[in-house]
This record gives C-alpha cells, structure tokens and sequence, in this order.
C-alpha cells in the first residue's frame, strides 16, 4: 500500500483559473464518475471542494483512458494534470490527467450514498458515519463547530480566563441526582461527572480567579429528544469577585464573536448548508421569570410560578422571541444549591438561562459562596452535607464570591447551523440507544 507516488500539490479549491497551464497534483475521493464513451468526467471530492478531471479519448494515452474507466465510485486517488480553464465545469476549471493512481479501492456498492441529494434515515447514516462526513454538507456542521470552539477559546483567552480540566471520573454526583452512570473504580462505586461545578468552584478558591473548561459530560437521563444527548460537550466558565449580571455580560459577548467569526471565517460552509447566520447585538433582552411565566400563559400554555419549564412552555417561549435572550429572577427553590439566593427577595435566586428560540443554550448564576449558607441550601435540598465534606472545605478558608456558567457546545453549534436534531452537531453521538460506532 502507497501514500500516492506524488506529493499533492494543492486541495480542490486551490485550484483557481489562475493556475490554467500548471500541472498539479490533487488526491481525495471518487465523488462521481461519468464515462460518455469517448470522454471520461471523474469529480474528485477532498476536505473542502470538488475538482472535475476531464479525460477526453483523443487527449490521454489509451492506457491511461483505460485505467481511468476501472476507476470505482469513493476509490481514493492521486491525479497529476494539467488545469485548464472550462466555464462548463464545476468551479470554472477541470484538469486534464496526465497520471492517475488508484490508492486503495473502495467496496461496492456502498452502504450509505455520498451525494448530499439522496436522502437517508440519521440511523442509516450514524451507522456509517464516516461516510455519511465524506458528504460536504455534513462536513460543514462540523467545520463550522470546530471555528466556533476556537473563537470561543481566543476570546477567553484575551478575556484573561485561564483553561483548567477537571476529573470526569467523580465518587459523587453535582447535584445530587440520580442521572448519573454509575461505572466499576478498582473495588469501589464512582461514576462519570455530569458537570465540572464543584471542581471550578473549588478553583475560585484556589486563586486562579477565572477559569474555563471545554470538556465532555455525562448525563444518564433516559430523555430520547432532538436536543439531549448522553455524552455532549460543555463550555463552562467560573469567575471569582464577579456576580451573575457580569457573568452574563461575558456570556453574550461571547456568543456575540463567536457568531460574528464564525459568519466570517465559515462563508462556504455556511452557503453549503444554506444558512444566512444572523449576528445578535448585545446586550440581549432580560426576560424575569415571573413575565415568562405570564408570556407562556398567553400562549394558552398552563405554568404556575414557582414551576420549571416544560417543553410546551419553551416552545410558547420561542413563538414570542426570535434570538437569543435571559430568563433571570429564577425561584431559587427549583435551582441547585450552590445557586446563589436574592439580596431583596431570597425567594428569587441570581440563577439565569440563555436561551436561542426555544432551545436552551445554558444556564448560570452567581453561586453562594458562605459556608453556612451553603451547608442550609445542602440540606434544604434533601441533600446530605457530608458527602460534599471535601468542596464545602473550600469555602471555609477564604473563598471569594463567584458566578459562571455552561453553555452547551451542541446546543450553541444546533444555534450555528440551524440543525434540528442535536445528534447532527455530534460526528459519534452518544443516546438512549446508540453507544456505537
Ligand atoms: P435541559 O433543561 O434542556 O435538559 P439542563 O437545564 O438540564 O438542560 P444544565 O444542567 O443547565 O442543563 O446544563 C448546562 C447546559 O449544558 C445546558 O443549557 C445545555 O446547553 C447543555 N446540556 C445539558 N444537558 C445536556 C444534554 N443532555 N445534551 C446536550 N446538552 C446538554
Ligand atoms: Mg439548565
């Protein structure tokens, strides 16, 4: 087996008319081959493009016409050729082959097509992913994930956050639910983290001031949903001496460049998926609980104060408001323990969420940094202080106020691409039913 004999001297899309003359070497797939008998059209598809190499009888050797015509659909191959200008052809170019090595063979027929017209059920595609990736506009979502988790580090990082990463392998749960996966540690119970909460709170103490993780979390919910997953990707922020409106301030700037970088550097996968990205202006509206609770009602929607929201309540939500937007003023009773309860009125917590339509992006708060006050919240939750013994240490030895959040990378990518179904913003999703490839 051969890497291919030639080194590639460009990708597809390098492949300009400017270059009419030049002899070049592209490697990728077999998108497509069309044999008209007399002439030969091969489109080559790597990362980025799609190139035509155009093989006509009278201008390539017999043998290497020959060759060309064994060539199978998704083969990988190596092509040395001449560019030349052809208004017909896709991109305004093709080359005319002077070489053509066949790489490694693909299998027919194919398990899943790879042109983005033939429609397939996600299940068929998820089963041959890598395949279902090879299509660009699938490729696109991830392209365009991957630009939107860079923008988002740099802005951190010129924001003076430092990255830390925490253990995913935890003896005890966040919040103490029970939506957790338990797993096998040596003779002992532990389980896979649905949060790195607790550890960057305890980073607050540390000193490190402000701190972001980019990391996986578990959670075991049996949810079978368009925008859950088992396993998905979480952008937390913690912050030390900043209270939840500064917090929420860092957080719209973020989606704010995160946007505006992604609709720059993102343009043709952006057309490829046809989405026309909308860049929000901060600040985002603020939206209390207790209005929320009456726009859901307006909507013939029934919610009580003091409720969470339910899926039909979030979609009454999303009727009314088109962008992003704050839900503050949560009923500190139905959010953790370590959300932090009003000054005026401690029924009404310093916890939000940042929500795009209908989807909810992430949720934050300014967070209890008292250690007694902590320890009531513990136990007013059901909760049993003991088993939290090693954080709660953190707050009795000079612990600073603090604030953050986690936004959900998918979630955020769902914003992004305009992908209705999460599992599309994940190249191996992880859900109730799916733990393979
Ligand atoms: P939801 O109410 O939508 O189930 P949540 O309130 O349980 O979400 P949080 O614990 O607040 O979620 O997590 C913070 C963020 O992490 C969420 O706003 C979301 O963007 C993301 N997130 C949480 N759980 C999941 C999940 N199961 N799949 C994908 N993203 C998630
Ligand atoms: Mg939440």
């Amino acid at each position: 087996m051969t890497a291919g004999k030639c080194k590639r001297t460009h990708y597809s899309k390098e492949i300009t008319k400017e270059l009419s003359g030049e002899q070049v070497t592209i490697k990728g797939w077999i998108h497509e081959i069309r044999d008209l008998g007399g002439i030969i059209f091969v489109l080559l598809r790597d990362r980025d493009g799609i190139l035509q190499i155009t093989a006509p009888s009278k201008k390539v050797s017999p043998e290497l016409f020959g060759e060309i015509r064994e060539l199978k659909k998704e083969s990988v191959i190596s092509i040395k050729g001449t560019v030349k200008e052809s208004p017909k052809a896709p991109g305004g170019v093709e080359i005319i082959p002077q070489e053509v090595e066949l790489i490694n063979e693909s299998k027919l027929p194919l398990p899943l097509d790879t042109t983005e017209k033939v429609r397939a059920e996600i299940d068929t595609r998820l089963d041959s992913r890598f395949l279902d990736l090879r299509k660009h506009n699938i490729s696109s979502i991830f392209k365009i994930k991957s630009r939107m988790l860079h923008s988002v580090r740099v802005f951190l990082e010129k924001n003076n956050f430092i990255e830390i990463n925490t253990p995913k392998l935890v003896a005890s749960a966040t919040e103490g639910g029970t939506e957790l996966f338990p797993i096998t540690y040596f003779e002992r119970e532990a389980f896979l983290g649905q949060s790195p909460q607790l550890y960057k709170q305890i980073m607050m103490a540390s000193g490190f001031d402000q701190v972001y993780e980019i990391a996986p979390i578990f959670r075991a919910e049996e949810h079978d949903t368009l925008r859950h997953l088992n396993e998905a990707i979480s952008i937390d922020l913690e912050a030390a001496f900043c209270d939840h409106e500064d917090v929420m301030q860092i957080l719209e700037q973020m989606i704010v460049t995160a946007v505006t970088d992604v609709k720059e550097h993102c343009r043709s996968e952006l057309e490829t998926i046809q989405v026309d990205l909308q860049v929000p202006t901060a600040p985002f509206s603020r939206i209390d609980y207790d209005d929320m609770v009456d726009m859901v009602n307006s909507k013939g929607v029934a919610m009580r104060h003091g409720e969470d929201m339910s899926r039909a309540a979030e979609k009454a939500m999303g009727e009314i408001n088109q962008g992003y937007y704050f839900i503050t003023g949560w009923p500190t009773d139905i959010k953790p323990f370590y959300v932090m309860p009003g000054q005026e009125n401690p029924e009404k917590s310093c916890a939000f969420d940042l929500m795009y339509r209908d989807l909810e992006i992430s949720s934050g708060a300014m967070r209890v940094h008292q250690h007694d006050l902590l320890v009531e919240r513990i136990k007013k939750q059901g909760l049993n202080p003991e088993s939290f013994k090693r954080y709660l240490a953190a707050f009795e030895y000079g612990m600073p106020p603090h604030a953050g959040w986690g936004v959900g990378a998918e979630r955020f990518t769902m914003c992004l691409t305009g992908a209705q179904n999460i599992r599309e913003t994940v190249l191996f999703p992880r859900d109730r039913r799916r733990l393979t490839p």
